[in-house]
């Protein structure tokens, strides 16, 4: 790694280009990369880049902030935002030609008064709530909320592109539920369509379903955390054709002998097991390393997997490296693909019970990123 770096998020631009063309390929339809989140932590615009030079057709993300620096920074493919607040500035979304998900009347509403203050019509998909009751018009409130939405359309208020849901358990693809939000997705959609919302792309699918399940396809697929090169259900990418794209690794900061029975860092969760060399790793919580990796999780560090020794600290945790050595500058691998041996995310998430979405996200402060 670059001797100038303390510690660094790689990423790999090309593995998200193959990851996106690997998935495009395997649908056969459209794509929407999600670059919400910052790129799922790889980088709004550098992902957003490489996604669409893998192929996808359009980009997801949440907030319409992350739409607009895509716009800003020369992003000129499709973007929809989908997490709006009263008082949204639905104008410099429809300005920079942002489609804008819509859940509610009240929200429509707001991008109609919108649209006719900025003189074009809004890009507008409808969310319908098929059963993860989270974003999305019910049931109940869907023939209204697109009854206005057919009437925006024809004042020229707005032009609908789209009719969309997410699923609650994608990644258990045998579950009930998935058949459950199916049935209600496709009575939704068909009483949309029948309404004259002929022109809407339907989707559905998140990563987990656009890998093992075909039947919730539609128009467009919609993944996120695949098109990073991770599984989805947490198995081995490379048996879906994907590879993780982020390498996350830190320089030894500082190296010492010390002697058996030596305490280890805040509250000596660790002691030495014997007169042992300990090496300090130079990030921290702060930085996104969780702090329940503490005495749980790997890192790649001399040649050899090795488990943090003790808590993980604000700016830094320790190894202990038993009789093997480190010199500072050395670099400790905490996760990358895991074909050099290194832990991955999926390794981390399955020892701290989380998920790899988690672990990706989160990790910056004040690692630098460096884009390969
Ligand atoms: N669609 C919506 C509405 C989402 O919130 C997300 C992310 O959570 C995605 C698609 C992509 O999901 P995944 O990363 O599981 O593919």
């Amino acid at each position: 790694m670059s001797p100038q770096n303390r510690a660094e998020v790689v990423v790999d631009l090309d593995a998200i280009a193959a990851n996106t063309a690997v998935l495009r390929e395997r649908v056969g339809r459209p794509l929407m990369a999600v670059v919400k989140a910052d790129g799922y932590g790889h980088g709004l615009v550098p992902a957003a880049r490489a996604a669409l030079a893998g192929g996808a057709d359009a980009l997801g993300v949440t907030v319409l902030e992350e739409a607009l620096a895509l716009r800003a920074a020369g992003v000129t493919a499709p973007v929809l935002s989908w997490q709006h607040v009263p008082g949204a500035d639905y104008a410099a979304g429809i300005a920079a030609d942002v489609e804008l998900s819509v859940n509610a009347g009240w929200a429509l509403a707001e991008v109609v008064d919108a649209a006719r203050a900025t003189g074009r019509p809004a890009a507008v998909q409808l969310f319908v709530d098929t059963g993860l009751s989270r974003e999305g018009a019910t049931r109940e409130d869907w023939p209204a909320l697109v009854e206005a939405a057919v009437r925006a359309e024809a004042d020229g208020d707005v032009r609908v592109t789209g009719l969309w849901s997410h699923l609650a358990y994608a990644d258990a693809p045998t579950h009930p539920t998935i058949a459950a939000q199916v049935a209600v997705f496709e009575e939704a959609t068909a009483l949309a369509r029948g309404a004259g919302l002929t022109d809407a792309r339907r989707h559905l699918a998140n990563s987990a379903a656009t890998v093992a399940l075909p039947h919730t396809w539609y128009d467009m697929v919609r993944p996120g955390v695949a098109v990073y090169g991770l599984d989805p259900l947490g198995g081995d990418p490379a048996d879906q054709g994907l590879r993780p794209a982020m390498t996350v690794r830190a320089r030894v900061a500082l190296t010492k002998r010390v002697p058996a029975g030596t305490g280890v860092s805040y509250g000596h969760t660790h002691h030495t097991a014997a007169a042992a060399n300990l090496a300090l790793v130079p990030v921290g919580y702060a930085d996104g390393v969780p702090r329940a990796a503490g005495n749980r999780a790997p890192v790649l560090a001399a040649g050899a997997r090795r488990t943090i020794a003790g808590r993980v600290c604000m700016d830094q945790f320790v190894l202990d490296l038993g009789d093997d050595e480190l010199a500072p500058g050395d670099e400790v691998v905490l996760w990358g693909p895991g074909d050099g041996g290194e832990p991955t995310a999926q390794d981390w998430a399955d020892v701290l019970d989380t998920i790899h979405y988690e672990l990706v996200t989160r990790v910056g402060g004040r690692f630098a990123r460096v884009h390969t």
